[in-house]
C-alpha cells in the first residue's frame, strides 16, 4: 500500500509514469489531496485512475475525532484518530497576523520531562509525514480557514522523528500544495544536540524553539531528563551554531514551575548563561515565560502572574527580551497532551 500524503510531487510523477497516466495527473493528485478531498472526489481525474488510487493507497489522513471549542477566544483543540486508531492532538489559535496550528510529532513522547502530560506513557510511535502534514489539511478543511502558520510544540519531540519532520517541512511549504513559508513555521525541540546541528545543515529558514526551563544543570537534569545526555553548554553551542549558519533568530521557552526554576536569581542566573553563550554574535536573545500548567501526575504547581512578570522585567533589565505568554484557551485544557490522555490514547481501547 502506499501512502499518497507522504509523497512529492516529483515521487507522484514516477507513479503516474508506472500507472500509464500523463504526468500532469501527478500536480492535479497533489493539490487535491492538500485540500483533503477523498480520492472518489477528485473529479479532474479519470473514474479508472480514481478507482486505482483507491486501491493502492492507505488513507493516512487524520479524522476529527473530539473538537472542543474555547468560549473565550474562539481556540480548537482537536483530537484527531488516526488510521490506525491511535490519536494525537492540534491546537488552532486565532492571532490578528492569521491562524496558527499548534501540531503533534510523535503519538506520546519519551523523553520523559517531569512537567508534561505526553510523556507520561511514553512513545507509541512516530508521526508519518503524512499525519503531519494530515493534521494541517485536516483543521483547515474542519475549519474552512486558511492556516498561516505552524508550531510543532504539540505531542511527541520532533527532533526525534527527524525524517518524517524533515519531509513533512518541504511538503507543506511546496507552492502547489499547501505553500506555507519557512519563516512562518517553529519547530520546538527539548534540546536533542545532534538533531539541532543536524537541522541547521538543512537551511532551512524555519524558527527554532529550545525549551531550556532551567539555567544549571543540576535543575534542568531534574525536570528534564534529555539534559543528562546533552548538557546545558553543549546545547547552547549547538545553538550558536544554529544561528551562526541560518541566521534566524531562536526563541526560548522558559516554563516557570513553582520552587523549581522561578527565582529571581534565576532570572539573572539564564540572562548571564544567554548574554556568555551568544557572545561575540549579533543573536537577539528572545525568551518566552510560560506557567506551567498543571498536570494532576506531575505534580507541578503553577506560580503567581505577578512572579513570572518579575521575572520577565528582570530579564529584560539585563538586556533579554523576555515575554510572558498569552495562554489562548485555558478552558478547552489546551495543554499539550491532556485531551488524548484522557481519550485513552488509543480510539480503539475505548
Ligand atoms: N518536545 C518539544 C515540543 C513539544 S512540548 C519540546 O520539548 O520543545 C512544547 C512546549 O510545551 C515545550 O516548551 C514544553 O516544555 C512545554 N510544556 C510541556 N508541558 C507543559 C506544561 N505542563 N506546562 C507548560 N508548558 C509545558
Amino acid at each position: 500500500m502506499i501512502d499518497l500524503y507522504s509523497m512529492t510531487e516529483e515521487e507522484l510523477v514516477k507513479l503516474m509514469d508506472e500507472l500509464g497516466e500523463p504526468r500532469f495527473r501527478a500536480k492535479q493528485v497533489f493539490s487535491w489531496l492538500s485540500s483533503g478531498t477523498p480520492i472518489g472526489e477528485m473529479t479532474n481525474l479519470s473514474k479508472a485512475l480514481r478507482q486505482k488510487l483507491s486501491e493502492l493507497s492507505v488513507d493516512t489522513l487524520p479524522k476529527v475525532e473530539k473538537k472542543l471549542v474555547s468560549k473565550i477566544d474562539g481556540t480548537v483543540k482537536y483530537l484527531f484518530a488516526l488510521h490506525d486508531g491511535e490519536c494525537v492532538e492540534s491546537v488552532l489559535m486565532r492571532y490578528k497576523h492569521g491562524n496558527t496550528l499548534c501540531i503533534s510529532s510523535q503519538v506520546g513522547c519519551r523523553m520523559g520531562c517531569r512537567f508534561c502530560a505526553s510523556t507520561i506513557g511514553g512513545r507509541v510511535r512516530d508521526l508519518f509525514p503524512s499525519e503531519l502534514l494530515g493534521q494541517v489539511i485536516a483543521a483547515e478543511k474542519d475549519s474552512g480557514e486558511r492556516i498561516s502558520n505552524i508550531v510543532m510544540m504539540g505531542i511527541g519531540e520532533p527532533l526525534d522523528n527527524y525524517d518524517n519532520v524533515i519531509r513533512f517541512l518541504r511538503l507543506v511549504n511546496d507552492k502547489e500544495g499547501l505553500n506555507i513559508g519557512y519563516r512562518h513555521i517553529s519547530l520546538s525541540t527539548c534540546g536533542v544536540v545532534p538533531g539541532i546541528l543536524r537541522l541547521a545543515e538543512e537551511a532551512l529558514p524555519i524558527t527554532l524553539s529550545i525549551s531550556l526551563h532551567a539555567s544549571d544543570d543540576e535543575t534542568r537534569s531534574a525536570l528534564m531528563p534529555v539534559n543528562n545526555k546533552w548538557k546545558i553548554a553543549e546545547l547552547l553551542s549547538a545553538c550558536v551554531d544554529y544561528y551562526k549558519k541560518t541566521r534566524r533568530r531562536i526563541s526560548f521557552e522558559y516554563t516557570l514551575i513553582a520552587g523549581k526554576n522561578d527565582t529571581e536569581e534565576g532570572a539573572r542566573a539564564l540572562a548571564t548563561l544567554l548574554k556568555n553563550a551568544f557572545r561575540g554574535t549579533d543573536a537577539p536573545l528572545h525568551v518566552n515565560l510560560i506557567r506551567v500548567n498543571a498536570v494532576e501526575e506531575t505534580g507541578m504547581r503553577q506560580g503567581s502572574i505577578e512572579g513570572a512578570n518579575r521575572f520577565a522585567e528582570i530579564l529584560n533589565s539585563l538586556g533579554v527580551v523576555a515575554t510572558v505568554r498569552r495562554r489562548l484557551g485555558s478552558d478547552v485544557n489546551a495543554a499539550c497532551g491532556q485531551l488524548r490522555r484522557a481519550s485513552g490514547g488509543n480510539k480503539n481501547e475505548n
